[in-house]
């Protein structure tokens, strides 16, 4: 199964890599860059696909037998992402000697490829520069630092760029996400497929964000602050996730106030309009601010309940401040 599939057919890198499927000139190394390893993941079978049925349906036989890992010339390798050790890269040297089985290419497609030591690169560096005719390698990595300058410049460099929110979306609901929870997915996501999965199959999400907008409607007083403390959504685990999600409703109030055609959760339109009323622009990105440095805050192991505390009365203080 190809996860985020539309978006991935979307993606700059995907068409760059499928260009050259097309219009036969396939390299023989790619690296594909982006932090998302998840994405690269998904990426990887949908080329894979690609290579042998041209619209890389991911449904007829041939692209069944490559992604159920039947297909005998391709190779997805370290797909848990864990470690790549010398020996795997000396088999999979060893299996680009042979010809091909049953097409015309041999693939090899290396998940967090800068897992790799020094030893592997090096290993992996001969095979690179002299390629046999039909294989082609495929390294996904989150940063180039870790790869070889040698191992870089035998390759053709390519970077998924992160996604839109739009794009997101949109591949969630096809996937049989319910709307609102695809929206506020997408729109946390920060344009990273593996966030906006995590974040779409946490049923908790979408409570933490009502809870968001509950807390910015009641929160009136500093004797309010006191009865939020022990907020559930507002717990240590939880914290990071109701930041986010707090994020997203400021942003969404100052659309309200700016233009509503950016408001990205559609779903609470009216009820974020509502509370947008409540508050100055000027308050709104004061308060989103604060969020930021929070959340700052947070990474360098400050109490969660400091964090909440600061924050609420942050918000009375700002709501105040800028009316
Ligand atoms: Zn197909």
């Amino acid at each position: 199964m190809i996860e985020f599939q539309d978006a991935l057919k979307k993606s700059r890198a995907y068409n760059l890599i499928k260009h050259d499927i097309d219009t036969g000139n396939l390299s023989h190394a790619y690296m594909v860059i982006s932090p998302d390893v998840f994405a690269v993941q998904n990426l990887f079978r949908l080329i894979a696909c690609a290579v042998y049925c041209k619209y890389a349906c991911t449904t007829c036989p041939v692209c069944k037998k490559v992604l159920n890992g039947n297909h005998a010339d391709v190779k997805f390798i370290n797909e848990d992402g864990k470690k790549i050790k010398v020996e795997d890269v000396a088999a999979l040297i060893e299996d680009t000697e042979t010809k091909p089985f049953e097409s015309d290419n041999k693939l090899y497609f290396v998940n967090s490829a800068d897992k790799m030591n020094p030893a592997a690169q090096n290993k992996l560096l001969k095979t690179l520069e002299e390629p046999q005719k039909a294989v082609s390698i495929f390294l996904g990595v989150g940063s180039e630092s870790a790869i070889l300058d040698t191992v870089k410049s035998r390759t053709k460099k390519i970077t998924l760029d992160r996604f839109s929110a739009g794009d997101i979306k949109d591949a969630l609901i096809s996937s049989g996400v319910a709307v609102g929870n695809a929206t506020i997915a997408a729109a946390c996501a920060d344009g990273m497929l593996w966030r906006a999965k995590e974040i779409s199959s946490n049923s908790a999400f979408s409570e933490t964000f009502d809870r968001a907008i509950f807390i910015l409607n009641n929160l009136k007083k500093s004797s309010d602050v006191a009865s939020f403390l022990n907020d559930k959504t507002l717990d240590k685990d939880n914290l990071p996730v109701f930041l986010d999600a707090l994020s997203i409703v400021l942003r969404d109030m100052i659309a309200a106030k700016t233009d509503k055609n950016l408001i990205m959760s559609k779903h609470k339109e009216w009820e974020i309009e509502t509370l947008s009323k409540g508050f100055s622009l000027d308050a709104l990105s004061n308060i989103l601010y604060l969020v930021n440095e929070e959340r700052k805050k947070l990474s360098f192991y400050v109490g969660s309940t400091g964090v909440v505390e600061n924050l609420l009365l942050g918000i009375l203080e700002v709501k105040y401040k800028c009316q």
